[in-house]
């Protein structure tokens, strides 16, 4: 059969057992007539195999376990449940029936396996594993059979021989799922190394005894936690010991092929343990932060299971660097972080195949399975923008969730780990009471993420030794559980006990380890022996430390510059025939460039960008639509209407700038606002962009503004020059598309913890932008750009502006109006203010000013002193926004505008009332809204 034929007929479901009658009666009707059937049929029965020098054109019975025989040997044939139907019977077969049972451990043995350490699980009765299921008995041991595909190493066995290698194999301590894996080469990839060792291969003695430390390392640090701070919260991850020795492991293996950069995510559980026991922090800090002490450089700081580390680590292949991420409580949120610093990271060392950096996520059972954070970055995994070569995840499955533990509460899936299937990663359950056995699957899995570049799982089926936390009462909740946990032994001494019983190590040497182990922890030093001083880590972060608001940097930029960019903006390959309205758009660009027309948003936006990375810096923007821009403004790829083929113009400026990205992302906001702010955190000199389709989408990544871009830096000390882009403006779309709900943002300003800016005219924007990457300062920033701004006709700027290289914190009364006959000063932000403009050069009024706040945090104080000391003499200031009284900045920014106001003076309010919903649905009732509040804001009574 030629190749491509035989993996086209396995890739398809057409050979499932359910379709076997189908099938038959598609073989009739070709033995009939060729052509009745489907050329791709025709083709798979022309190119049918002959098995045993059976021909195709013989006994229908024959044909028909030919199939059912290849259905067995044929990994991707079968989809779903994996049922190994079969009703043939009688002695001519038995070697079908053979091959059908290896199929159906495949498919089925985990559900067999031993993977529970308190054997709590309740296991289905799984027939398909059994001999009877396939008419097979014990009296048919004797018989050799060929295997198949059965990776042993040999092509016949006897059957009893084969069953005990297929329980070992597939219903030990380890339950692999792969067989949902569609790709021929990785099914078969995964058979051949797991089946060749029967997933127990031969372990080194001083590779046990690394292990046995490991545990003993776990085990000792939790004793030593609980008996020095009795009642704290520590998370213990005892139960969970295994994962100890298996980070290490992992690490280790990981060095070994070349991997320079770990990054590694988890929650609370086993944090401290990993934080000591693997990353090396020194235990004498460890201590000290339980005892009360803490560094008061770090601002408001985290609890010391949030927090994160970094250190170097010597593996066999040199040392790499090891970063574990901080986190909050909350969970999965932190994987795309994690994710995001990965790429991040391999970006800088240009590595495109993940090879130099690996991503390490560690889950809870209930949060892999319960939060959707996790399902959008599987989606992710494998997309141009996002992917980063596969990332080993690890469930500590300690069957609990809190207190939350049947699994008819927790999820509705067999497994928790069922959301990997949709990327089809292969998911090894494994019982954390053989630590061999955890060892085995680690490197496996590390070895097909870098095989296949893909996601891996290992569940790694433990228990939970206390509470929730130390202070928890588990027995209230899961009293059955808990009787059991209380008699369990710890996973040292089951492992210690398992190698003196096999000659591998003496008791009294275990109870050294044990002992020097307390003994380290006594003297405070690090207990890693692999642990090594930071180097390796390939950033460097100090030029962007300290600095304050007015830190001086080069923002200088010519407008023949400008001029000389823009033209590169505007060229394209001549084959390239874009479709009219783009066409026409950048016609109008042309023109900008030329000086026959002011310049507009969608350029002066793009020039930014050429100006940024003409300089050299890297430029990374995702967002839903950010290629394009959502209101067809930005434009930035460019579609050939020929072929389909994109082109960026801003990517090929010229050889020596820097990297310009942008990818439309995949259709989530929690997951990709994670991941740039893990880009960012990871990468200062990456210009790095999220733009929300619309700005109250953002609403759904609020636990990424809230946890880690609003204060991760007071929490953690962590950087972070993010840049959202958040399309905001009142234009009658109503409720969801016209706020970005910019009171949030500004809720949440202190510390001078970011930016907000709502920048009005191109200029602004260009400026903004390049302030925001030019500034050796890293602070989020927050942007409410426009949406009908994009293309008003006042909104324009000209190429000297954008030159100036300012961004104006506040923007003075641009009309030719004499402050001293003024006697009301309008403040406000954003497009309203055209609205403003356009109704008092209507009304020809010459007594009202207006200013514009374009930053409202950090508030330009001094900026809005100086437009303020104009009107010195004016009583009557009026703040007047688009959003509701209890939106927009009233509320957040009034103590702000106060402060600014000469003495005496009245400052109210003009806008639209208080409302539960940001705006109306009715467009009618929209204008008639804003015509009111720019006349009551312009209305001097
Ligand atoms: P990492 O590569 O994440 O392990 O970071 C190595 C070191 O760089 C850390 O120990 C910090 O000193 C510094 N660093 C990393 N990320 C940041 C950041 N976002 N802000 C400030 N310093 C950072």
């Amino acid at each position: 059969m030629q190749q491509s034929v035989m993996k086209a007929w396995w890739d398809s479901s057409h050979m499932a057992g359910g379709n076997a009658t189908y099938i038959e009666e598609m073989y009739e009707a070709y033995l009939d007539d060729a052509q009745s059937v489907s050329d791709e049929w025709r083709g798979i029965f022309e190119n049918l195999p002959k098995l045993d020098g059976v021909e195709v054109e013989s006994k229908h019975s024959i044909v028909r376990d030919q199939f059912r025989a290849l259905a067995a040997l044929g990994p991707a044939a079968r989809v779903g449940s994996g049922s190994t139907q079969s009703n043939v019977s009688g002695g001519d077969d038995k070697q079908v029936k053979v091959l059908q049972l290896i199929n159906a451990f495949r498919f089925r043995g985990h559900q067999h396996a031993n993977l529970d350490p308190l054997e709590l699980w309740k296991q289905p009765r799984v027939r398909d594993l059994e001999l009877s299921h396939h008419n097979l008995t014990e009296k048919d041991f004797d018989t050799t059979y060929n295997v198949g595909s059965y990776a042993i190493g040999k092509e016949s066995m006897p059957l009893g021989e084969l069953f005990a290698s297929l329980n070992r194999t597939y219903c030990g301590s380890i339950g692999t799922e792969y067989m949902h894996i569609t790709d021929t080469e990785q099914k078969r990839w995964l058979q051949h190394h797991i089946e060749s060792v029967q997933a127990k291969p031969e372990i080194s003695r001083e590779e046990k005894i690394s292990i046995l430390k490991g545990l003993v390392a776990a085990d000792g640090m939790e004793k030593y936690l609980g008996a020095k701070f009795p009642g704290a919260k520590r998370f213990s991850l005892e139960g969970g010991d295994a994962l100890v020795p298996m980070l290490k492991s992992l690490i280790n293996h990981a060095g070994s092929k070349g991997t320079k950069e770990v990054v590694i995510g988890m929650a609370h559980r086993g944090r401290i343990n990993t934080l000591v026991n693997v990353l090396g922090k020194n235990p004498s800090v460890l201590f000290d932060e339980f005892s009360g002490k803490h560094d008061d450089s770090l601002g408001a700081g985290d609890v010391k299971y949030h927090a994160g580390y970094s250190s170097d680590f010597a593996t066999p292949g040199g040392n790499l660097h090891l970063a574990l991420a901080f986190n909050p409580s909350h969970l999965e949120i932190v994987n795309p972080v994690v994710i995001g610093s990965v790429r991040a990271r391999l970006d800088r060392r240009g590595c495109t195949d993940g090879s130099l950096v690996l991503p390490i996520t560690i889950h809870g059972d209930s949060a892999i399975a319960g939060q959707g954070v996790v399902q959008e970055t599987f989606n992710m995994s494998q997309t141009r923008g996002f992917q980063v070569g596969g990332t080993v995840r690890i469930v500590i499955n300690n069957q609990v969730g809190f207190t939350t533990s049947k699994i008819e509460d927790a999820r509705s899936t067999q497994y928790c780990t069922d959301i990997a299937k949709m990327v089809q990663a292969p998911i090894f359950h494994v019982n954390s009471d053989d630590p061999e056995a955890v060892m085995f699957v680690t490197k496996l899995a590390l070895d097909y993420r870098n095989q296949f570049k893909r996601d891996v799982v290992i569940d790694l089926v433990c228990y939970r030794r206390h509470g929730h936390n130390e202070a928890d009462e588990p027995n209230a909740t899961q009293p059955l559980m808990y009787q059991k946990i209380k008699v369990h032994p710890v996973p040292r001494k089951i492992y210690a006990d398992q190698l003196i019983a096999e000659g591998s190590i003496e008791a009294h040497e275990v109870e050294k380890l044990v002992s020097d182990y307390r003994a380290a922890l006594d003297h405070g030093a690090c207990v890693v022996e692999e642990w090594r001083p930071m180097t390796e880590h390939s950033v460097d972060w100090s030029p962007y430390l300290g600095h304050d608001w007015d830190v001086k940097f080069d923002s200088a930029i010519s407008v023949e510059k400008i001029k000389e960019l823009g033209e590169k903006l505007c060229t394209f390959p001549a084959e390239y025939e874009l479709q009219s309205r783009v066409a026409k758009l950048y016609a109008d660009r042309v023109s900008m460039v030329n000086g026959e027309k002011a310049l507009d948003w969608g350029m002066a936006e793009n020039l930014a960008y050429a100006a940024i990375v003409d300089g050299g810096s890297h430029i990374r923007m995702t967002g839903q639509d950010s290629g394009r821009g959502t209101f067809f403004h930005r434009h930035a790829v460019l579609h050939n209407q020929t072929d389909g083929s994109a082109y960026m113009p801003l990517a090929n400026l010229h050889a020596d700038q820097g990297k310009m990205e942008i990818y439309d992302s995949v259709l989530s906001e929690a997951a990709v606002l994670a991941f740039e702010f893990g880009y960012a955190t990871a990468e200062p000199g990456t210009l790095t962009i999220w733009e929300a389709q619309f700005g109250d989408f953002a609403n759904g990544a609020q636990v990424v503004i809230d946890q880690f871009l609003s204060s991760g830096e007071a929490k953690w000390g962590r950087l972070c020059g993010l840049t959202m882009l958040l399309p905001h403006g009142y234009e009658g779309q109503g409720p969801e598309h016209s706020s970005a709900r910019l009171e949030r943002f500004l809720q949440m300003c202190a510390d001078h913890n970011w930016q907000v800016c709502i920048p009005s005219t191109p200029a602004q924007v260009f400026n903004m932008l390049r302030r925001q990457a030019l500034r050796p300062m890293r602070k989020p920033l927050i942007v409410m750009s426009p949406k009908s701004l994009l293309r008003h006709p006042l909104a324009v700027s000209s190429i000297e502006e954008l030159s100036e290289g300012v961004f104006h914190n506040v923007i003075d009364e641009i009309d030719d109006i004499d402050p001293s006959k003024v006697k009301r000063v309008v403040m406000c932000s954003g497009k309203v203010y055209y609205d403003l403009l356009e109704q008092r050069r209507k009304n020809e009024q010459l007594d009202v000013a207006i200013i514009r706040i374009e930053q409202l945090y950090p508030f330009p104080h001094e900026e809005i002193g100086k437009v303020v000391s104009k009107f010195k003499h004016v009583k009557d200031w009026v703040w007047c926004q688009e959003e509701p009284q209890n939106q927009g900045a009233w509320y957040c920014s009034q103590h702000h505008f106060w402060s600014s106001l000469p003495v005496p003076a009245t400052l109210t309010y003009a806008g639209r009332k208080a409302s539960a919903s940001p705006a109306v649905g009715y467009i009618s009732v929209h204008n008639q809204q804003q015509k009111d509040l720019v006349d009551d804001a312009l209305t001097i009574k």
